[in-house]
Formats: C-alpha cells, structure tokens, sequence
C-alpha cells in the first residue's frame, strides 16, 4: 500500500486560486485565508493576524473556539454524537428546556441551519391557519417585510424583494404577501381572514441593520394579537445577545408568537437551530409531518445548551449593551468625516461610507490590509458586529483603523 505524502500547506494565493476553481462562485470572499482563530482574532496561512469584526454574520457571537463551549462539545464528541430522532438523546429535553426557560417561550423544534428554521416556521403557520383559525384549504398567506432577508431556499427567495437573490430560480411558491418594513399601516392594510402569521426581522441584519421606529414591534405585536394571526419573529441574526439583550424584540418588551433562532446558537462550532413557540402552535405538528435527520443531534443540543447557559448569566448582553455605547459613540465621532450615517444597537452597526470614499468592498479591502476583517452590504455601507467578547481596547483599535482608512 502506498501512502500519499502529506501535502505542505500551501500558500493563500494558491488556495485562492484553487477555491476558484473547484467551488462554486456564489460567494466573494474577502481574499483572506483563515487557518486558526482564537476569540475575536482569527490568523491566516502566513501567520498575519486580523481583527474579526464580522463574527460568521453573528454566528460567532461568544467569539472563535470558546473555552466553554469547545469543552462541551469535546465532552460530547466522547459520548454519543448523532441517534436521529428515531430515538430519544439524553441531550435533548435539557436544550428544548433552557430555551424554554431563555424565552419565555414552551416548545421547541430543532433543526439546523437559519433557513430551516424559516422553512419550518412557514409549514407550521400554514398548519396553525387551517387547523386552529379555520383558514380555507391551500388559502393561507403569510406577510413579509420589503428588504426582507431569511434564507436562501426556493420558497424563501420567493418572497425576497431582492434580485439578485431571486433572478432565475422561478417558479416560486406562492401564498407571501410583502409589505413595507416599518409600516404598521401597511400591514394592517395587508393582514385579512387569510392571513397565518407576520414574518419580520426585528432588525435587518442583511439590508444594513435597519432598526425600525420605537413602538414598531409592539405594534406588529398588537396588529396580530387583534387579527388572530402569527407574529413569527426571525432572530437567527439579531437574537443571543447582540443587541444588547437576549432577543431584539426584548427592547420592546415584545413575545412573539414563534421565534427563530441560528447562527451564534451553535457557539460557532456546529449549524444549530430553532423554532421556538407556544404550545397550542408548535402542537399542531404529528410524527411524520415534519423532521431533519440531524435537527436535535446530542452534539449540536450539547453545545447548544451550553450556549444557553451562557446566555443566562447576562454577561454577553451587559457586554453588548456597553460596548455598543463605545461604539456607537466612535461612529458618531466619524460622522461627516467618511461616514454619512449609521444605524447601531449593541455590539451591531450598520455604517453608510460617503462612496466617493469607496464602494463598501473597497473599504472592506483597506480594513483586511489594517487587519481588521468586516464585510460589505449592499453599495457603500459595511456590517460591524464583532463577538460580544471584543474589549475595550480591541473595538478602539478597530474604530481607529475605520477613521484611518476613512481619511
Ligand atoms: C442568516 C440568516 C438566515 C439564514 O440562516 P442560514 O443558517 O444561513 O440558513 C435567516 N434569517 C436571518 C435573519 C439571517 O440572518
């Protein structure tokens, strides 16, 4: 038997070039290549170190590799790592309770990624609207916000208002109603007998962290209470401490109906979601109407509880909330000099650069070259949300070099 040779690791620009070529393009990555990371740093194949200030688009929350949540998954790599859901894991009623317990929600369906979570939202309101209101059969409409982002499966980029997401992958799956963002008008105006339920990001993440008006939620919350539809509540990227509290609809005291977790819920190590919700809505589920193999794995509930551990001591969202005040206060600083606004709430920014500075990317490019990595959204704004363990120092250092490259 001959053993292949261990190959040398080769160079970024290699890799590169070899990702180019044997992966599909449907992303434009920064041209940095990461080989290990450790809290908010991450280092490439050349031993150069950067700033992470994007944090897997908040699925890395608690930072690279947290102690904590590495040993929990350690411990569970040693035990049982996958049963299905053919049978039970001991792994399982803790994570579906400390969610509970996080929430103020009851029952939990597991799945893995963020658009699954969606995917299964959907299928449980359209559930919800024939059998507990009475909606008439294959009638049910859900309504979405303009500027929306949830995923990227067929029925998801079928109400995507962005065409990017959408150009060429009809037919799309009707039943979706879009409405502004912010609009408590247009939505009453859009909600009838048919509708199951409201679907918005309390902030959207993807459209440049747009935060809408005080009292918005709450009125999102009232409109459906009164209508006796859903208010399904998509967190997956503002939820788990990154504004400040536990969830963004904290900030106004809100309880939505059904709310979606992912990203930073699987620590950053393992894809982990959740549908989380009343009784009397996730019950309309039997066996066979719905499942994933791997939703509700022992690993990914080990580390998933050990994230809503976390979460229960305060510490992250304390974290959030003050730094978000360094960093809304350094933004605000570099407004007119670079910056023509900003839209902030904890450790989460949304910053337009005056393009004749730059195009988002290429400030992006003049950050990674001053070690500091974020990502661009759409034109000329950039997405800050670094992991809710960044210090002081660190989210100063990263300020500086924005003003740097700004100048
Ligand atoms: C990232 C995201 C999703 C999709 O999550 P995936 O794990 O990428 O499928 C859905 N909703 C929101 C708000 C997101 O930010």
């Amino acid at each position: 038997m001959t053993l292949t040779p261990v190959r040398t690791q080769r160079s970024s620009e290699e890799l590169i070039r070899a990702e180019n070529t044997a992966l599909a393009h449907n992303y434009h990555p920064l041209p940095v290549v990461v080989a290990r990371a450790e809290g908010v740093w991450v280092e490439d194949v050349e031993g150069r170190r950067y700033l992470d200030m994007l944090a897997g688009y908040s699925a890395l929350n608690f930072g690279h590799r947290h102690p904590g949540l590495v040993a929990a998954a350690h411990r569970q790599l040693d035990e049982v790592t996958l049963t299905s859901r053919a049978f039970h894991n001991d792994r399982l009623a803790g994570f579906a309770e400390g969610l509970a317990e996080l929430t103020g929600l009851e029952m939990t369906l597991p799945m893995n990624t963020g658009a699954e979570a969606v995917e299964s939202a959907v299928k449980v309101a359209r559930k919800w609207a024939y059998e507990v209101k009475g909606v008439a059969p294959d009638r049910a409409t859900i309504i979405v916000a303009d500027g929306n982002f949830h995923g990227r499966t067929t029925t998801i980029v079928s109400f995507s208002t962005d065409e990017t997401a959408r150009g060429g992958f009809g037919p799309f799956t009707p039943g979706f109603r879009i409405v502004p963002y912010n609009d408590l008008a247009a939505l009453e105006n859009a909600i009838d007998e048919t509708t199951a339920a409201v679907l918005i990001e309390p902030i959207q993440g993807e459209a440049g962290v747009l935060i809408p008006d005080d009292g918005y939620l709450a009125g999102v919350r009232e409109l459906t209470r009164r209508a006796g539809c859903l208010f399904i509540a998509d967190e997956i990227q503002s939820g788990l401490g990154r504004t400040g509290t536990t969830l963004a609809v904290d900030h106004e005291s809100v309880v939505p109906d059904m709310l979606l977790l992912g990203k930073a819920l699987g620590g950053g190590i393992v894809p982990v979601s959740a549908v989380v919700a009343r009784r009397d809505v996730l019950g309309v589920l039997r066996p066979g109407e719905h499942g994933s193999t791997f939703g509700g794995n022992p690993l990914a509930a080990a580390v998933g509880s050990a994230v809503v551990d976390l979460l229960a001591t305060g510490e992250f969202q304390r974290r959030a909330a003050e730094l978000g005040e360094v960093l809304r206060d350094g933004l605000t600083g570099l407004v007119g000099k670079g910056v023509v606004g900003f839209r902030s709430r904890g450790l989460w920014a949304g910053v337009d650069v005056d393009p004749a500075i730059g195009s988002g990317r290429e400030i992006s490019e003049r950050l990674m070259a001053e070690g500091i990595l974020v990502k661009d959204t759409h034109g000329s704004t950039i997405r800050i949300a670094p992991p809710l363990t960044i210090t002081r120092e660190e989210l100063g250092s990263a300020l500086a070099s924005l003003e740097k490259v700004l100048g």
